[in-house]
């Protein structure tokens, strides 16, 4: 089995956002699609590990926004490599909200679909969710993000290190593991990729 045919799939990127009392949050998932157009159904599937996960199970409502070639590198920091279980990750961002009361983000993406979920499954790291869509909005024309162009185009490219040190490096967010060997069950602190996404410094 070559592993790396996984990565000649083609994703798109979204931020993914739920809303629990008085709690909002979101993180940033590549798992959208549009799995049956009558009725209109898609499917997301979110790292259990992620905060905004246990918000879905619970709520059983989402947004996701698409992200857009116009996206920064700060909105994939921002969603993407830090939790809402320690910070509220809507303080400094602009959003607006949809009629389900969830967040949605405007800056640097090109619409958002709003998701009523009913059905999730467990299928191991994530849940993969079945939701009816709701709501949804178009905000303009620019290109939606593929996981490839994050890659080539938003992600900076690696600094060349100034001293040759043993570790790893996350190749999806770029956090540094020092130390000879990866255990094979890491798990990126920032990003939640596995260590299968992590290649030697
Ligand atoms: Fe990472």
């Amino acid at each position: 089995m070559n592993d790396l045919v996984m990565r000649n799939l083609s994703y798109g990127l979204f931020v993914c956002t739920a809303r629990d009392g008085e709690k909002d949050n979101g993180c940033i998932i590549n798992t959208v699609t549009q799995v049956a157009s009558t009725p209109n159904r898609i499917s997301i599937a979110v790292n259990k590990a992620n905060y905004t996960h246990d918000m879905i199970l619970k709520t059983r409502k989402f947004n996701v926004s698409i992200l857009s070639e116009a996206a920064q590198f700060s909105t994939f920091q921002h969603f993407g490599f830090q939790s809402g279980r320690d910070v509220d990750k809507m303080a400094g961002i602009e959003f607006s909200r949809s009629e389900n009361g969830i967040v949605y983000i405007t800056n640097g993406c090109n619409g958002f679909i709003s998701g009523d979920v009913y059905d999730a499954i467990d299928v191991g790291s994530h849940t993969l969710f079945l939701a009816d869509v709701a709501d949804g909005d178009v905000f303009d024309k620019t290109a939606s993000a593929t996981y490839a162009y994050y890659f080539a185009n938003i992600k900076p490219k690696p600094q060349p290190a100034p001293e040759k040190k043993k570790g790893w490096v996350c190749t999806i967010c770029g956090y540094i593991y020092e130390g000879e060997e990866l255990p094979a069950d890491f798990i990126c602190p920032l990003c939640k990729h596995p260590a299968s996404d992590f290649k030697p410094l």
